[in-house]
């Protein structure tokens, strides 16, 4: 019996259960209507190593072969490897067969638009469209499309991610780096680069066979392995990515997660001490980032929550780099997503330079705590209670482009009604977590 928990249709493309919701048959619909919107034309795929790639790329390719598209398939890659080479090929779109970090047994099919952007709401519902009335293009035999295997997708993307650091001089510092790969598409990746530079690895989880060996989100009760690592090898840094290598966590030289927070943050400072250029991230990202780039006199801009507004506003506003609390850095002279692989060189640049230990740096940044927790209330209590905390608040510095957010002198809380549950997430961030958790709660009690 298939269970519809199982199947979700977004944004960010369609994600479900292979044996269950994620059919071979919807796999193949979804990628025949994608096809079919692209009218044809190149189309950049890549996939994460899960053990389910491969039934779904075969299916994927039927898709889109049949609907005339010319398929340059690089296999295991990550997914700003697909976002990159959809701009260098000038490709009509892409795919990108990858659940993130949700658990093994999940998969999921991201498609990309002709930018090397993720598809926008309006492009995504087009796409439905045509697969709820399975309006497809279906080629004779004459008309069908191609697949062209490409084996230097992964070395085209590092070239371009290392065009921005001085190579030899990361060379010179002969860093020791700590890895958790979590036997994702960075198993392959990242020991190509970090070699380039001429780091040295200590690496776990290194199988790029998809069985994730702990809980595959990079956040610090999933690292512990690594920050033992990073210690006991006495390394200078340690790294650990999710399964598609978009999202990056980093751990000090003292075995400590510096939080997913202070990835942008510590990306931000060394951008912005060489470089001017506008910042947007969202508005529940860190205010360390924007405290670095008023200090060095930056622009900031704010966006809703998801990483398709981020890219939206840096497009709009032409930024120099942007991103998301959840350890996203997007860099849009490499691409318009998140990108590990950035994040990972520009640090190792940023030490190489300032001859600074990872802790010394974070040490220099301004210093918050954020706190996320949430409030069960029904569908109609949750208007009366965010109207409640507007009328509270309507003497603060309140923002509404996405819930309520209220910025004080040395905190902020934002908070946001969830779409699919009867709950409102609450982000509260002060210079402590005891302050910060104090700051939820005191903003629980006014909604109640
Ligand atoms: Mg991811």
């Amino acid at each position: 019996m298939k269970n519809p928990e199982n199947l979700k249709v977004t944004v960010s493309g369609v994600r479900g259960v292979v044996g269950d919701t994620l059919t071979p048959e919807l796999i193949l619909n979804f990628t025949q209507a994608f096809g079919t919107y692209l009218k044809g034309g190149k189309v950049i795929l890549g996939r994460d190593t899960r053990p389910t790639g491969p039934m779904v790329k075969h299916a994927v390719l039927a898709g889109l072969v049949s609907a005339g598209c010319e398929v340059i398939d690089i296999d295991i890659c990550a997914t700003p490897t697909v976002l990159m080479l959809v701009k260098k090929f000038k490709a009509a779109g892409g795919i990108i067969i990858t659940a993130s970090h949700n658990p093994v047994q999940w998969n999921a099919l991201k498609f990309v638009n002709s930018s090397g952007v993720f598809l926008t709401e309006t492009q995504i519902q087009t796409v439905i469209n045509l697969y709820e009335k399975k309006d497809f293009v279906i080629s004779g035999w004459d008309k069908l499309g191609s697949v062209k295997s490409y084996d230097k997708g992964i070395e085209d993307h590092i070239n371009k991610v290392l065009a921005y650091v001085d190579i030899n001089k990361i060379k010179k510092s002969k860093f020791k780096v700590a890895l958790d790969c979590v036997n994702g598409a960075g198993s392959v990746m990242t020991p190509f680069m970090l070699n380039k530079l001429g780091c040295k690895m200590e690496a776990i989880n290194m199988t790029p066979d998809g069985i994730f060996p702990h809980t595959p989100e990079p956040v610090p009760e999933n690292l512990k392995d690594l920050c033992k690592l990073v210690k006991s090898k006495k390394a200078d840094i340690g790294f650990a990515q999710d399964p598609d290598a978009d999202r990056l966590a980093i751990i000090d030289e003292l075995g400590n997660p510096i939080g997913e927070e202070y990835t942008l943050a510590v990306v931000v400072d060394y951008l912005l001490s060489k470089k001017k250029g506008k910042v947007v991230i969202n508005l529940s990202t860190s205010r360390a980032s924007e405290d670095i780039a008023k200090k060095r006199g930056a622009e900031v801009i704010r966006t809703k929550v998801g990483e398709a507004n981020v890219v939206e506003g840096m497009i709009k506003h032409n930024a120099l780099i942007g991103g998301e609390g959840n350890g996203g850095v997007i860099f849009p002279s490499v691409n318009f997503g998140r990108d590990s692989f950035v994040g990972i060189a520009l640090v190792l640049q940023y030490m190489a330079e300032t001859k600074k230990t990872l802790s010394e740096i974070v040490a220099s940044l301004p210093k918050y705590k954020i706190v996320k927790t949430k409030l069960t209330l029904s569908k109609e209590k949750i208007e009366q209670a965010l109207t409640k905390i507007k009328e509270i608040h309507k003497n603060d510095k309140i923002n509404t482009l996405d819930g309520i957010k209220i910025d004080f002198e040395n905190s902020w809380v934002h908070l946001r009604a969830s779409n699919t549950e009867p709950i409102v997430r609450i982000v509260g961030e002060a210079p402590t977590t005891e302050e910060a958790a104090a700051l939820c709660e005191k903003i629980k009690r006014e909604m109640e």
